[in-house]
Order: structure tokens, then sequence, then C-alpha cells
């Protein structure tokens, strides 16, 4: 499952949305010098401009105090000409995540990370979902991925991908079974996923042996090695998996595409153009 070819598109879908739309503005606050946020930073201003979305950048030294941080977060959400806020994280250790998640206004929070945002996925009411779910998500529908009636396996359970995936394949009718670094026997379960999604940041974690032959395996993970970026399932897998996402070249590229996609979308809630459903200001 090419990533690379599906993300092209998205992103120039997205183009043609902000020529319709006018001008749309992403801001991002990053907090310190790690080198790998940074990167990310780069990346998500390079594909937003290249999209014609507005990158505002915000840095802040790592020795910066929460509220400080947190103030900057609500005053860009206040902003009448702000369209997405996205905190880059991870943040300090001396700053509470949760406290400056809270402080974006939902309805500007293209991460999906706000807890209405992820009351409203819980819900069976998607509004601005994870960018990584996302792209999993639209992978298994370009392939023609059956989903409905299928065993479903992830493994993983964080925030940002195990957990809002498994909602997002939930809701697409799949049986779910969610693994976890205390699951007893991991293969019992992989070995019954028609769809198996790895997101457990764990090199070779999903040997090609408990793969289910013909399955449809999502790799999300991305791990630095001496061999290079690997995923979490072993190379020798894809010879057993029906459709299987490389690394790199998979899920990367789309979640990418997939933030650029949910910042139209928040563009959108901003206008009127779409209703959120509870409203305004809620921070
Ligand atoms: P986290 O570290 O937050 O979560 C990892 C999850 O995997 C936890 O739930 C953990 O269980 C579980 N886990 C760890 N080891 C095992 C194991 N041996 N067996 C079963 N479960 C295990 O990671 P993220 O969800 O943030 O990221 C996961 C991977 O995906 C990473 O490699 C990350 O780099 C990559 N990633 C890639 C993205 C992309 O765009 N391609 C985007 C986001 C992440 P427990 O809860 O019990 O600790």
């Amino acid at each position: 499952m090419d990533g690379r070819a599906l993300a092209a598109r998205v992103r120039a879908e997205v183009a043609e949305d902000v020529r319709e739309l006018g001008e749309i503005v992403l801001a991002t606050v990053l907090v310190g010098d790690d080198p790998a946020s940074a990167r990310y930073i780069g990346l998500k201003h390079k594909a937003a401009e290249e999209a014609g979305i507005r990158p505002l950048d915000h840095r802040l030294p790592a020795n910066t105090p929460e509220e400080e941080i947190v103030g900057l977060v609500a005053e860009l959400s206040a902003q009448g000409d702000v369209d997405g806020v996205l905190p880059q994280l991870p943040l300090p250790p001396h700053v509470d995540e949760t406290t400056v998640i809270g402080a974006v206004d939902p309805v500007k929070d293209v991460d999906g990370f706000h807890p209405v945002n992820a009351g409203q996925l819980y819900l069976g009411r998607p509004t601005l979902v994870p960018a990584t779910p996302l792209g999993i998500m639209a992978l298994l529908e370009e392939y023609d991925v059956p989903i409905a009636g299928v065993e479903a396996v992830v493994v993983g359970r964080s925030d940002i991908v195990g957990k809002p995936v498994a909602h997002l394949l939930l809701q697409a009718n799949a049986t779910v079974t969610v693994c976890h670094s205390r699951t007893r026997d991991l293969s019992a379960h992989t070995l019954r996923a028609d769809v198996l999604v790895a997101a457990a940041g764990s090199a070779g974690l999903v040997r090609a042996d408990i793969v289910k032959p013909g399955a449809a395996v999502i790799d999300v993970g991305q791990n630095e090695t001496d061999a290079g970026l690997v995923g979490d399932v072993e190379a020798e897998a894809a010879q057993r998996a029906g459709a299987i996402t490389p690394v790199p070249g998979g899920v990367g590229p789309m979640t990418i595409a997939m933030l650029l996609r949910n910042t139209v979308r928040a563009a959108r809630y901003r206008r009127g153009q779409l209703a959120f459903p509870l409203g305004r200001g809620l921070t």
C-alpha cells in the first residue's frame, strides 16, 4: 500500500480546497530544541506551504514556564485569523501536555488530541480526528480492504495512534482487539487478524510467522536502527500479507497529508461551512 502516492493525491485535493477557501493559517508552537520535533515541524510547514496553507511559526525556549506556553496556545486559539493550532509534542518534562492541549480551541485542534474531539470520536461522531489513524483508514479504503465484519487487531493503545484507530475500525464495523505490552499472547491475536495495525514502536515485534496469511498489514512503527528506519513488522511479512505498508513510504506520508486535510476541516468550521457539534469557544 503506497502511502506516498495516496498522500500526494490528498495534498493536491487540499491545495484545491485552499484555493476555494482563501487564506488558511496553521499556527504551530515548538518548545525547546529537540531535533526530531524541529524536523517534524519543518516537514509540516513545508507541506502546508506547498498546499497554499500559511504556517505561523512560534518557537519558545525549552525552559519556558507552562503558563506562558498555555497563554500562547490560548491566544492563538482566540485569534480571528488562525484556523489551526498545533502544539508540537512531546513538550519538555516540566510541562503538562494535557493542560496545553486543553488550551487549544477544539474547533482549531488539527491534531485531534483535545478531550472534546477524542470524546466525539469515542461517541461515534468524529470531528477532528488524529492524523495518523485517519491516514491508516484512508489507505485501507484506497486499497479496497474490507473492514465490516472482519477481525481487526491493533497493537498499541496510545492516545495518538492505537486508541483512535481502534475506534475508527470499530465504527467501520470491524471486530476490534487492542493489544499492548501486557497482552499475554500477542501471536494468538495477530494470527486471527484480517486487518493488523502495528503501532508499538518496537522494531520487528510483529514477526512474519505471526501474521495471518492474506492479511492487510499497516505498519505504523518508525524505529531508528543500525539498518536505518524500520517499522514494527518484520520485512518477511510482506510474503505472507495480502497487502502491507512499507516503512518508509507507508503511513508516514499519510500523516502529514491528513494533518493538512484536518486544517481545511478546521477552516470550514471557523467559516461556518461545517457545524461543530458543540459550538465554539469550549475551552
Ligand atoms: P507509544 O509509545 O505512545 O505507545 C506504544 C504502544 O505500544 C503502547 O500502548 C504499548 O503498550 C505498546 N507496546 C509496546 N511494546 C509492546 C509489545 N512488546 N507488545 C505489545 N504492545 C507493545 O507510541 P505511539 O503510539 O506514539 O507510536 C507507536 C509507533 O508509531 C512509534 O514507532 C512511532 O514512532 C510511530 N508513529 C508513526 C507515525 C507515522 O506518522 N508514521 C505517527 C505516530 C507514531 P503499553 O500501553 O502497555 O505501554
